[in-house]
């Protein structure tokens, strides 16, 4: 509650955008309380922070817990804080009860996680597994106009540890399951077994500018209508596959000059397709490249895939979400198996080192949303799962 004081907004949530002022005061918050808790941080050059509880071998690879500490403009208390503050607190906890681990444990939390001001989301995990080039990283400019190392360097954020991934032993993300599943069936535990295959386009639609009242119907060439038809195209894709799981996203449209009285010659999508079955989930992929070509041509426009991305899968470690599965058992909660549906630095960690995921639930799934709510009880079930599973991890044999 005190680190989502941090850019409170007045319906109740958090609007903590990636390196901004407020960003700033909530990393000194929480480097203030690792402080607290005796952890030697780091900062890499992304800007993450990694904080260290010494094991009795330090020279093992450390078991690493993270999430992040950035909002969307319309974000909630718990997306993101929740994973980073779990990790505090069982770090508090081994601390109380004088424990420590065979390996080392690390807390992360990661810069930009959300994209809202930055695109992609997740750049810092993205490129401490190799996934981006750091200089591509840093260059990337904000929605409101400088480059990410330069509000790195503004906020004392440009790091000198290097933004590239040592051994890391696990890593491990608790986080809000975001979506309604858990909060419906009474669970407090989402043990996370993959991720749902998901695509993402960025497509330009170039056409020609010109008055929007004499200029002939048969002439037009508006980027802004094949946009507009593209996004509503991606979410019929979204409606068509509803049934078995299937959901089409119209993320964003910019168009310029996006005048009144005058035709748009530029218009810019951000889309994505997600299914639980790869199979399907590469059909609609495909299906959204064609809806583009075909929103375009109907406009008399060209267009062009910028960008495509992929995520999802089988992508976490069976051994660790086994793991995971008979802590939750132990422990007497009210667990299930769940797919995760949105993308978490989670999954950049999963190309590197063996990561598994545990969700706990929020009220109605409403999250990026300032109405995002969670009790201690949704959250208490899940902190103790991570904490038994994280140490049995930390202390497991060296072989
Ligand atoms: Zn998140």
């Amino acid at each position: 509650m005190e680190m989502a004081q941090i850019g409170a907004t007045p319906k109740g949530g958090v609007k903590r955008l990636t390196l901004t002022d407020l960003d700033l005061e909530s990393r000194t918050l929480f480097q203030s309380w690792c402080d607290d808790a005796g952890l030697t941080t780091e900062i890499d050059q992304m800007g993450s922070m990694f904080a260290r509880r010494s094991g009795a071998d330090d020279s093992l690879p450390p078991v690493m817990i993270g999430s992040h500490l950035d909002t969307q403009p319309t974000g909630g208390k718990f997306d993101g804080a929740l994973g980073v503050l779990a990790a505090l607190e069982l770090v508090r906890t081994l601390n109380d009860l004088d424990i420590t681990t065979r390996r080392p444990i690390e807390i992360v939390n990661w810069t930009n996680e959300e994209g809202a001001r930055f695109s992609p989301p997740m750049v810092a995990s993205g490129c401490f597994v190799g996934a981006y080039d750091l200089e591509w990283t840093l260059a990337r400019p904000a929605d409101d106009g400088p480059a990410l190392g330069d509000e790195l360097k503004r906020i004392g954020y440009a790091g000198a540890r290097p933004c590239r991934a040592g051994p890391v032993d696990a890593y491990f993300e608790l986080h809000i399951e975001q979506g309604p599943i858990l909060h419906a069936e009474g669970k407090t535990v989402g043990v996370v077994t993959s991720a749902f295959p998901s695509t993402g386009l960025l497509v330009e639609f170039r056409g020609e500018t010109a008055h929007t009242g004499p200029w002939p119907m048969p002439k037009r060439q508006n980027a802004l209508v094949a946009a507009a038809r593209f996004l509503t195209a991606v979410d019929d894709l979204g409606w068509t596959y509803a049934a078995g799981g299937g959901k089409g996203t119209a993320a964003r449209l910019t168009a310029w000059p996006n005048k009144p009285g005058i035709l748009s010659d530029w218009a810019q999508t951000v889309t994505d397709v997600r299914h639980p079955d790869a199979e399907t989930q590469a059909a609609m992929a495909e299906a959204m490249r064609r809806a583009a070509a075909e929103a375009a041509a109907r406009a008399g426009c060209t267009f062009e895939i910028l960008d495509t991305w992929t995520w999802g899968g089988d992508i976490f470690a069976s051994d660790l979400v086994d793991s995971v599965r008979s802590v939750a058992i132990d422990l007497e909660t009210q667990f299930c198996d769940i797919q995760s549906q949105a993308g978490h630095d989670a999954y950049f960690l999963a190309r590197h080192c063996p990561t598994a995921m545990i969700f706990t639930p929020c009220r109605d799934g409403i999250t990026h949303n300032n109405r995002e709510h969670c009790d201690p009880g949704d959250f208490e079930d899940g902190l103790n799962v991570l904490l038994h599973t994280a140490v049995r991890r930390a202390d497991r044999d060296v072989h």
